[in-house]
């Protein structure tokens, strides 16, 4: 009765039940089945140039896609069938009003190449599956009878329950910010902050001035700091320091510092009391605009992220997203939470589940 089985994938259970479904078609009625996968576009849409943070969330969504079209073929062979999978990137094209169909349109001077030519070709070379421009799917050929199943697979309401992204990983040490005066009193007036490393947020470095830090219960000595100076000093401590300095900070954001206590801080050339400032910083997930917008995300939104293929898995609730332009892709632990979920460096990068709280 059917002659091609057309059915697109996204990952979801729903997806995955019209696969099953079409696995069934397949096999009683003898059709073709063609798997699609489309890494969906919605970032085009919008206009903030800042296209290498944007393309971390990109590259993600190509790579899972492919993963998501291999699993679907899988369970396609396991059955018997022969299906042809197709990764379709919509990325640089409009959807039109016509479901599947993708239009290849051109915004002139605001598309800019957003990957060299060299990497994209490898890029190419690395995908196994046969990949289509989005035109080759406008429509069925004449004749040919396909069906499509779920609905519209460009829809992009899927990205909020099913989408895998890779998140980066970055775990803080415990670590200061300074203002101006503290710095004049810890490494003498008129001192500088010098870099010793850049951070991944941008215009953020570790420095190479140290200090220490004294509490009621013990020290702890050569904490970073984290330059440029600030307006105001904070101190961001693990539980595990503050159980060390015998300091009971707050869970907070950072900037936050209403209420919070204070600690003796320790430098080359003097020592200061600061009556306020410590608190163990609220995991939070920095991201730019553009990668806020593919994420259906907005600045403040709460989102779990599973840290995965660690060896001590674990899913992180109560992250809080931060937005800037300023800001690229990454996610803030403190060194509790790296140790716990297996993540031994500061600065390491792993594989994550993003997934939006209900
Ligand atoms: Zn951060």
């Amino acid at each position: 009765m059917y002659g091609k089985i057309l059915v697109p994938v996204d990952g979801s259970e729903t997806a995955t039940t019209g696969l099953i479904e079409a696995i069934k078609l397949a096999k009683n009625q003898g059709g073709k089945l063609r798997i699609l996968h489309i890494v969906n576009e919605l970032i085009l849409d919008y206009a903030f140039g800042s296209g290498m943070y944007a393309n971390t969330v990109i590259e993600s969504m190509r790579s899972d896609g492919q993963k998501i079209l291999n699993a679907a073929e899988a369970l396609a062979r396991q059955h018997g069938l022969e299906p042809e999978g197709v990764l379709i990137e919509s990325i640089g094209h409009h959807r039109t009003s016509e479901g599947m169909a993708c239009r290849p349109h051109r915004h002139g001077h605001s598309r800019a190449p957003r990957h060299p030519p060299a990497r994209a070709r490898q890029r190419r070379r690395d995908r196994g599956a046969r990949r289509l421009d989005a035109r080759a799917a406008r429509a069925p050929a004449p004749g040919q009878e396909q069906r499509l199943l779920n609905g519209d697979a460009t829809h992009g309401g899927t990205m909020n329950e099913a989408l895998r992204v890779r998140i980066p990983l970055a775990v803080s040490a415990r670590h200061v910010h300074l203002s101006r005066a503290s710095v004049d009193a810890l490494f003498g007036t008129g001192h500088r902050l010098t870099a010793r490393s850049m951070l991944n947020q941008p215009g953020q470095f570790a420095s190479r001035e140290t200090v220490n830090l004294i509490g009621p219960k013990g020290r702890l000595e050569t904490v970073r700091i984290v330059g440029p100076e600030r307006e105001r000093d904070q101190i961001e401590l693990s539980r595990s320091d503050e159980l060390a300095l015998g300091i009971d900070a707050p869970l907070r954001e950072s900037g936050d510092l209403a209420g919070t206590p204070g600690v003796t801080v320790e430098g080359p050339m003097g020592r200061i009391r600061l009556d306020r400032g410590v608190i163990c910083s609220l995991r939070h997930l920095h991201m730019s605009p553009a990668d806020a917008t593919v994420l259906g995300l907005k600045d403040q939104d709460r989102v779990a992220v599973a840290v995965v293929d660690t060896g001590r898995d674990v899913t992180f609730d109560d992250i809080v997203v931060r937005v800037s332009p300023n800001y690229r892709l990454e996610l803030h632990l403190d060194t509790d939470e790296g140790n716990a979920a297996g993540l031994s460096a500061t600065g390491a990068f792993g594989v994550l589940k993003l997934k939006l709280k209900p």
